[in-house]
């Protein structure tokens, strides 16, 4: 069959969950047997969000590929089990920077570059990139910000050609919101006329409307709704907040979300969706009692997003194990030697965040201190493994000042250390050490034992690393590095065996934990937790 085109668009408010609607609609094709991939063009002018701060824009997800993309793509890899590249993911700014790289080289033939026809038919060549290799029967494009912003119309533009290109191979859903006023006791559905109306204004008629809604919306409204913007009655669903994201799915099926796309789409919407496994994960979400209690210590405590993909592989994880995942966020800025027992108390056990340069460092040194001496199941991430590296060389090998060069390029013992690869580069986008690497474990390590395997494939995205000439101290006093890189023999994983569970990757092994498939090296985490955490209430 031709590659089907469904477009995500959002109106009224930001974040509506646009990324969760088309992960959502995407794991109900792929549970019908249909090949699908999810795409995000984000407006803005970064070229990625490699350089954009959390606070800017949550955590920045790692493709296999070493892209550094926005979050909602680890949305679409947890929903899809399906692994997103850098084609998966363009800005504003990787179009403008190809086509002004094509001006540059004469390719327009002395033509005036313009926004319509160069950009638009840059985000056209883009938007169909992914469906010309012939690999995906869908591809779901969402189409960052709200319907209105200046940004998104050259978008919008492209999207209105495509859907006249494509006549019923396109189609495009219209996330809205319906607000409820307390004060008149009414659900209103003004906001979202006028955002079809917007849409319809750049020649966009939208096929199907998702409202987001806190309260249920009566059928009668959802009829005026289909009247107002000229929708068939049957596609303006809504989508009511759920108990958790991963429910979404189910609620958009009871919504015959897929069935509507599909018979808009010229194909049979017969038949089920076979979702037993996910309703088996979503079984067991909801049948946990006890909880176990992970502390995560990290400098971007105030922002949900930071550590987004962190947060939900813990969750998995939890689930897999039939607990509640109670997350405690510990800032590491406020943690002391003074505080860090009270702070830490009664955690099953602890994560060291990633993150980049000196702000928070030393609480996370206490805290590692502490969770080491006590023997309370720590993993630290990247970051946080280089951490666990600098607080051993401090307190067990003795080596006062040893730290890591990024934060002190000075230091006397530089454990961890800037990449040799890394010396000559200057800028900072797109730069780092990123994305899949081979690693090989050391048989009988808890990293091996947790994998099941010698070796592994996990994502990167640093910089520093552990410094080679200091191994053998580290290995004499208990740290073994237990992970390595089989080509350059970087140390990827490091561990002390005589320790519950201590252990630190180099990778962020959150960017491959998926709903269907939890990351092995957090499921041993957890399960380690829960072991602490049973032993410790029995001693009690
Ligand atoms: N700042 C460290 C480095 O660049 C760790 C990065 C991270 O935690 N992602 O090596």
């Amino acid at each position: 069959m031709d590659t089907k085109y469904i477009f995500v668009t959002g109106g009224v408010v930001s974040s509506l969950g646009k990324g969760i609607i088309s992960s959502s609609l995407a794991r109900l094709l792929l549970s019908r047997g249909y090949r699908v991939t999810i795409q995000k063009f984000d407006p803005y002018i970064n070229i990625d969000p490699g350089t954009l701060n959390p606070y800017e824009h949550g955590e920045c997800y790692v493709t296999a590929d070493g892209h550094e993309a926005d979050l909602d793509l680890g949305h679409y890899e947890r929903f899809t089990n399906i692994h997103t590249s850098r084609a998966n993911n363009i800005t504003t700014g990787r179009i403008y920077q190809s086509v002004i790289d094509k001006e540059r080289r004469g390719d327009y033939l002395g033509k005036t570059v313009q926004i319509i026809p160069h950009i638009t038919d840059e985000i056209k060549r883009n938007v169909k990139l992914l469906g010309n290799t012939g690999k995906y029967d869908f591809v779901i494009t969402e189409i960052g910000g709200t319907v209105g912003d200046i940004e998104s119309t050259p978008f919008l533009e492209a999207v209105r050609q495509l859907k006249w290109d494509l006549g019923r191979d396109a189609l495009c859903i219209h996330l809205t919101y319906v607000p409820y006023l307390k004060a008149a006791k009414e659900l209103k559905t003004k906001p979202t006329q006028h955002s079809v109306k917007m849409l319809q204004q750049v020649g966009i008629q939208p096929d199907v409307l998702v409202l987001r809604t806190e309260k249920e919306i009566p059928p009668t409204m959802l009829r005026k709704v289909a009247q107002f913007c000229n929708i068939t009655p049957d596609a303006v669903t809504q989508s009511l907040d759920a108990p958790t994201i991963y429910r979404v799915p189910l609620l958009m099926h009871e919504q015959k979300l897929d069935q509507i796309v599909l018979s808009k789409m010229g194909l049979p919407s017969d038949g089920e969706p076979d979702l037993h496994a996910w309703m088996d994960f979503l079984h067991k979400l909801e049948h946990a009692e006890k909880e176990v209690r992970i502390g995560l210590v990290g400098k971007y405590v105030e922002l949900q997003d930071a550590y987004k993909s962190i947060n939900e592989s813990l969750f998995q994880a939890a689930t897999y194990a039939d607990r509640k995942l109670r997350l405690e966020y510990i800032h590491s800025e406020k943690l002391t030697p003074e505080n860090v027992a009270s702070r830490l108390e009664g955690l099953d056990g602890v994560i060291i965040a990633p993150g980049f340069g000196q702000r928070g460092i030393e609480g996370k040194f206490t805290a590692i201190e502490y969770c080491r001496t006590h023997d309370i199941p720590t993993f630290g991430i990247c970051l946080g493994m280089q951490c666990m590296v600098i607080e051993f060389a401090r307190n067990v090998l003795g080596l006062d000042d040893a730290n890591s060069t990024e934060m002190d390029t000075k230091t006397p013992h530089n454990v961890i250390d800037l990449m040799e690869e890394q010396k000559s580069i200057s800028d900072l986008g797109g730069t780092m050490r990123l994305g899949a690497y081979e690693c090989r474990l050391t048989p009988g390590s808890k990293a091996a034992e947790a994998y099941g395997a010698e070796t592994v494939k996990e994502r990167h995205r640093h910089r520093f690393e552990f410094n080679s000439a200091y191994r053998s101290k580290f290995e004499e006093a208990g740290m073994k590095c237990v992970g390595e890189n089989p080509d350059t023999h970087l140390v990827e994983v490091v561990e002390i065996p005589e320790k519950r569970w201590f252990v630190g990757t180099q990778y962020h092994p959150e960017y491959q934990s998926t709903v269907l498939s939890p990351n092995p090296l957090f499921l041993s985490f957890i399960n380690a937790a829960i072991e602490y955490g049973d032993t410790k209430n029995k001693d009690n």
